[in-house]
């Protein structure tokens, strides 16, 4: 008897996993392999495509491998680094030029340009997002500016773009022989070229841009009933299999979680933070320094949108303790190290290192490490350390809750720092509700399984998903309101003193 199963592909920053889901939501295999970074100039990071696609070749492999002869593979889904944008040769395959990755800032001038007058809101009623150098639009005006030849080949229909669930959905189906030239939804909605409400590409944005509209892929739903295409039986599947999940990476997380509801949240915690919360069938506008982005569509359902905050230095922190401090020898070990002291001593650290993101947005503030006294010892700073990741994701939560006027009930968190159980509980404690970490951390990969298995039937409904999550640990909030408001005071002024530093 074989076991049925899904494959997730999950073509992250640094990596490129595939992992076999059995409907259970049990690993059953996993395959990972890392690409190169590749960093021309300051501020400019980039990717070799075709690299990732080897290796997103070898990694399904080598998933198929660890799993074994008895299962079959009923559906195949992706998730993807967002914004990170490739252009190619429809006919060879060929990347004309390395992709532009999310982090990469060098479409600053663009961005201000397109700017004008009118400044970074320009496009925001239409597309949710405010002009920035992370989306992949200015990527692709970067690319037809620069690369020799690129802009005839665009307009004569040779060269198309994608992101790299994109990429990797073309590549599987058959790439030069027909392969399928799709963008899901979420990616879309990070292009700056797709209206939120309409959710298809937008002729006066494509226009401003100067982008040649028969570059773009064509915008599809999350999941698909009708597959978008088939795996080539030549390529590492060996098997025709159907193509009907894609999502980017951190609204695959939303699924993974089951955030379903309007008002439920995720949080991931990795090297950075990013927050989602589900918001519901209309897009929420923000005031307060978030994005407004598409949660997720399930063809036959209508879309549901999210609005998103994210923290720029968090794991970040701890890395930071650890190599350039040496405080610890591994970012585990600050949790005893923080435990090891009653509180903060009146410690407190606010990692701007980058500036601050959501909801701040200050790229003038820079590190401070204050209320310091003779009594602070390094369990204090370490400690301070992991409160202030706390807070940051707390003033997200914040702005969250005003702009879409939901009162915010339990989180939902996952990632590599979700493991930290002193944080988690401070966490709960700042926020007044409960934090749920869920016994698969891998939420990110099977959210793409779970929006492949909706779209070819392995499961009935969203209920049915809700059925296999499970509760790890909840952290119930413990502390007092006065002991809570007076950590804030003391957050709010060590904030005040980060800025103004640039
Ligand atoms: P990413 O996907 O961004 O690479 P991960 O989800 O793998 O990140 O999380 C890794 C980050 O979490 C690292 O920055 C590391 O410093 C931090 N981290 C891992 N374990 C812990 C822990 N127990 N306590 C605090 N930080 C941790």
């Amino acid at each position: 008897m074989s076991t049925a199963c899904i494959a997730s592909i999950d073509q992250g920053t640094t990596s490129t996993r595939c992992i076999l889901f059995g409907l259970d939501g049990s690993i059953l295999g996993l395959g990972q392999k890392e690409h190169r970074q590749i960093y021309p100039q300051p501020g400019w990071v980039e990717h070799d495509a075709a690299e990732i696609w080897r290796n997103t070749q070898t990694v399904i492999r080598e998933a198929r491998i660890a799993a074994g002869e008895h299962v079959s593979i009923a559906a195949v889904g992706v998730t993807n680094q967002r914004e990170t944008l490739a252009v190619w040769n429809r006919k060879s395959g060929a990347p004309y030029a390395n992709a532009i990755v999310w982090q990469d800032t060098r479409t600053q001038a663009i961005c201000d340009r397109l700017a004008g007058d009118a400044g970074t809101e320009r496009f925001q009623a239409q597309t949710g997002l405010p002009l920035a150098t992370y989306f992949s639009g200015p990527k692709l005006v970067w690319l037809l500016e620069n690369v020799p030849g690129l802009r005839a080949a665009a307009e004569s229909g040779e060269a198309i773009c994608g992101t790299m669930e994109s990429w990797i959905l073309w590549n599987l189906s058959g790439g030069p022989d027909g392969g399928a030239h799709i963008t899901d939804v979420t990616n879309a909605s990070r292009t700056m070229w797709m209206d939120l409400n309409k959710l298809a590409w937008e002729p006066e944005l494509l226009e401003a841009f100067g982008v040649p509209a028969g570059m773009l892929p064509s915008i599809v739903p999350s999941s698909a009933k009708t597959p978008w295409g088939y795996t080539a039986t030549s390529g590492p599947f060996e098997a025709r299999l159907p193509l009907c999940g894609a999502v980017g990476d951190q609204q695959a997380a939303l699924i993974g979680q089951c955030c379903f509801e309007s008002g439920e949240a995720k949080n991931t915690y990795g090297t950075g933070c990013f927050l989602l919360l589900n918001t519901g069938q209309t897009p929420v506008p923000s005031k307060a320094g978030l994005l407004t982005t598409v949660a997720y569509q399930f063809e036959g359902s209508p879309a549901v949108y999210a609005l998103e905050g994210s923290v720029a230095i968090a794991g970040a922190l701890i890395q930071w303790l650890r190599d350039n401090l040496q405080l610890i020898d591994s970012a585990p070990e600050v949790e005893a190290l923080a435990r090891s002291v009653a509180d903060n001593g009146g410690v407190y650290l606010v990692p701007a290192f980058t500036g601050l993101f959501a909801p701040h947005w200050r790229p003038d503030a820079r590190g401070v490490l204050c209320g310091l006294t003779q009594f602070a010892t390094k369990a204090h700073i370490a400690r301070a350390s992991l409160e202030a990741v706390a807070y940051q994701v707390h003033d997200v939560l914040v702005a969250m809750a005003k702009d879409s006027g939901i009162a915010l009930g339990t989180l939902r968190v996952d990632g590599g720092m979700a493991a930290n159980d002193l944080l988690m509980q401070f966490q709960a404690d700042l926020h007044g509700s409960p934090v749920i970490r869920p016994t698969v951390l891998e939420t990110t990969a099977l959210g793409a399984a779970y929006a492949a298995g909706l779209g070819a039937g392995l499961f009935s409904n969203l209920e049915d998903l809700r059925s296999h999550w499970r509760v790890e640990r909840t952290f119930e909030p413990a502390m007092s309101a006065e002991k809570r408001d007076e950590h804030l005071a003391g957050w709010h002024k060590a904030l005040e003193r980060s800025f103004g530093w640039e």
